[in-house]
């Protein structure tokens, strides 16, 4: 079965591909993910992915759209803006595999320990219902540790925060002088 498979990222796809790969799909890749910032992060995630698929021979559809002031407006003084997140990216996906004859559509989020599962699940599935194609649902996060040593023997740079600026504030920032 020929399945569109959103990736995040390349650490993230090491092990989905595989295991879909080896439960007899056929996946096509598509990077969508406006939400990675800034600009030199987006960058070389993006070329990592490509430097996977190279290696994997791996089929890649890259919209590559850096629309940063779009997606800030619209995550910015949301209450959980990781639901819009995923809602932007998902819904490229659902659109692509609709307009291209794929069986059904899937994420390398879900492969994600520190992702929100449920609600990429519940997106997913309400997308797939407008768009007229089926999502795909697998945990995958009983594969998450092997993408250590997956990216390890592929040489692969190794992202330290989710995407947006906000969590990569969350990531590092810390008060330098105590009130
Ligand atoms: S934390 Fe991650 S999932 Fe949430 S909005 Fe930022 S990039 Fe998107």
């Amino acid at each position: 079965m020929e399945m569109l498979v959103h990736i995040c990222c390349a650490p993230c796809a090491t092990y989905t591909i595989q295991k879909l790969r080896n439960d007899g799909f056929d996946p096509t890749g598509f990077f969508y993910n406006p939400n990675i910032h800034p600009f030199t992060e987006y960058r070389r995630r993006l070329e990592t992915l490509q430097q996977y698929a190279d290696a994997v021979e791996l089929d890649v559809v890259y919209k590559d759209e850096y629309m940063l002031e779009d997606f800030i407006k619209k995550i910015l003084d949301v209450e959980d803006r990781c639901s819009i997140c995923y809602h932007i990216r998902l819904q490229e996906a659902a659109r692509q595999a609709s307009d291209n004859g794929f069986s059904a559509f899937t994420t390398t989020l879900l492969i994600s320990p520190y992702q929100k599962h449920e609600m990429i699940k519940d997106v997913a599935k309400t997308l797939a219902s407008e768009y007229g194609v089926d999502f795909y649902y697998q945990d995958f996060r009983e594969g998450y540790n092997m993408t250590f040593q997956l990216c390890r023997d592929m040489g692969l740079y190794r992202q330290p925060y989710c995407g947006c600026i906000f969590s990569e504030k969350e990531r590092y920032y810390r008060k330098l002088v105590t009130e």
